[in-house]
């Protein structure tokens, strides 16, 4: 009786509402994405912005009232799916997109965090997820929200209803094509708007690709293979091949060669470039590919137009320690030039001219780098050669090369989590990690939908208390500012506001407010899981919300050796949260 009482309220207030309110849906142009970095009532980019700074100029929170932050509602991913939480939310004319692990998808009220609909993608038996079944955000564009699947598909919803308007498969997920990344939309005069997705599967042995597709039905437009050798198309035709076959690839390897572009992209409109980073060579063992092994380990310029490469950099040639030269390609402006940052996997940040490619520095921003001695004037790193693994051929059975214990560890002095910049403090907070491992060589081949690595490995701390710490970087002098150490390895990406903060969450399940100019913590929530997901924040009614999803996971637990012992006791979870100032608070 009881029950049922509460039920036809809640009917009530529903109808009440529908009569009052506009449908919700979201209705969103390529200006909306475009702008979307300066307009602070909607995200609809991942990296609250197409150049990927993740600033917003909102200061209604600020470092003044930030501990007075409440949570407005919190949803759960429920079932008995959870594993990790990598996404990024969109919001929109009050409903917030989101993705989840194992392929699923959430619209929800942003008043009060009910689910308006929700779409479980049917994953087939068999997918090769490199890395925990993690998804990393969606796309909305016209009345779409577009994202890819752990089956290496891309499925387009009605934001409206959650609905499949179509779906496109990638490529072949047998062979260990998967894709995880939020697409990139992106203007273009000849054809559009065009989403922009990326492959995953780079320890089968995919060949990577950036691939440009019609947002009305995912039809290809274009398609650039990043490993040299290969041939892109424009318009159903073969175009230009992507560098000279063999020149930095020996024999046929590059028909296998890795270089997965599974982060995604970044866009900037004033240099008309999309920016994708490429992922190791395959197989790992770098003595088997003698060479630079282009365009693995690199960051590409992509024409948008046409497909075709503007510029690339590579940042480990003939890598040897799986350093993925994925991590993202974040656009600013300092000294009156056009400039892009990225923090790699290797350990170094590096600052490049984003109209040409141009190498303006690189600084380390972890400690006791190995693999290489420093980065060199030419932005090659000028390599340590006693740490790197040793050929299996020279040992006594050849069966396994020499072990070293080589630093950062294959999983990054950064990894999937993005940084953010801010304009105001003109500081880049990179979620970093400290740790190094043992690696060897092994003898393999190359079989389709097995792990291509070659390799084996153990990932060891460095120091005993931290593995984490956020890092403010200067990026005209690579000078670290602050650093805030971590416990446990952070996973999980960062927001800066104008209101002077820094926001992001850690493994063991806090939500952090930082001040931006000293690094001193102003805030932290308890999400009761691990965060590795990435905060955004709106405006909406004259308020100010963030939003963060907490449930931990990701590739740490599974492939962290030593490192992953340490963090065997958090508990997963899976649940959207929500903040705001209390009415009064705000405005005060
Ligand atoms: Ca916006
Ligand atoms: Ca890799």
């Amino acid at each position: 009786m009881k029950a049922f009482k509460w039920y036809a309220t809640a009917s009530a207030f529903a109808l009440t509402l529908s009569l009052t309110v506009p449908v919700l849906a979201a209705d969103v142009t390529i200006d909306d994405i475009v702008n979307d970095a300066k307009t602070t009532h909607d995200v609809v980019t991942n990296g609250l912005g197409t150049q990927g700074q993740r600033y917003s100029p909102l200061t209604t929170i600020n470092k003044d009232n930030v501990q007075g932050l409440v949570p407005a509602w919190t949803i759960s991913l429920g079932g008995e799916k959870m594993k990790g939480q990598e996404t990024q939310p969109l919001v929109k004319d009050g409903v917030m997109y989101f993705t989840g692990s194992y392929s699923r998808a959430w619209a929800v009220d942003t008043k009060t965090g009910h689910e308006i609909w929700q779409y479980d993608h049917r994953l087939p038996e068999g997918i090769l997820p490199c890395c925990d079944v993690i998804n990393r955000g969606g796309s909305l564009i016209g009345n779409k929200f577009i994202f890819g699947t752990l089956d290496a598909k891309l499925v387009a919803l009605d934001a409206k209803t959650g609905k499949v308007i179509w779906s496109k498969t990638i490529d072949d997920f047998k062979a260990g094509y998967s894709f995880s990344a939020a697409p990139l939309i992106v203007p273009t005069k000849a054809h559009g708007p065009l989403l922009l997705n990326g492959v995953s599967g780079g320890e089968f042995g995919v060949v990577g690709r950036v691939e440009a597709r019609s947002v009305e039905t995912g039809e290809i437009v274009w398609s650039r293979p990043v490993i040299e050798g290969h041939v892109g198309t424009l318009n159903g035709k073969p175009t230009t091949m992507t560098g000279t076959k063999n020149e930095t690839w020996p024999g046929d390897l590059w028909k296998t060669g890795g270089g997965a572009t599974w982060l995604g992209g970044t866009f900037d409109s004033e240099t008309g470039l999309a920016y994708f980073g490429t992922g190791n060579p395959a197989p790992w063992n770098s003595h088997m590919r003698p060479g630079d092994n282009k365009w693995t380990c690199s960051r590409l310029a992509i024409d948008v137009e046409t497909g075709e490469i503007k510029w690339g950099f590579q940042t480990t040639p003939n890598d040897g320690w799986d350093f993925d030269g994925v991590n993202e390609v974040v656009s600013f402006d300092a000294d009156g030039k056009k400039l892009a940052a990225t923090a790699d996997r290797n350990g170094f940040f590096y600052v490049l001219d984003r109209t040409n490619g141009a190498f303006q520095g690189a600084w380390p921003f972890v400690e006791k780098i190995t693999w290489a001695k420093e980065i060199g004037k030419d932005g090659r790193p000028v390599f340590n050669p006693e740490n790197r693994p040793g050929n299996p051929k020279d040992s006594k059975d050849g069966k396994k090369g020499n072990s070293v214990f080589a630093v950062p560890s294959f999983l990054g002095g950064k990894n999937q989590m993005p940084m953010a910049y801010s304009p105001d403090t003109k500081l880049f907070y990179v979620p970093s990690n400290e740790w190094g491992m043992d690696i060897w060589n092994e003898p393999v081949a190359y079989k389709k939908g097995a792990a291509y690595l070659g390799a084996g490995f153990t990932i060891k701390p460095l120091f005993e208390d931290h593995i984490g710490s956020m890092k403010a970087i200067d990026p005209m002098t690579g000078k670290i500012v602050w650093q805030a150490n971590n416990r446990a390895p952070l996973w999980g990406g960062v927001l800066t506001t104008a209101g002077g903060l820094v926001f992001y969450g850690t493994p063991e399940g806090e939500f952090k407010a930082l001040d931006a100019t000293s690094g001193k913590e102003l805030y932290s929530f308890n999400t009761g899981s691990g965060i590795v997901g990435n905060p955004i924040t709106w405006e909406e009614n004259g308020e100010q919300f963030i939003s963060v999803i907490s449930g931990w996971g990701g590739a740490v637990p599974l492939w962290g050796g030593e490192v992953a012992k340490t963090v065997a006791h958090l508990n997963q979870g899976g649940m959207m949260w929500t903040f705001k100032l209390p009415k009064k608070m705000a405005a005060n």
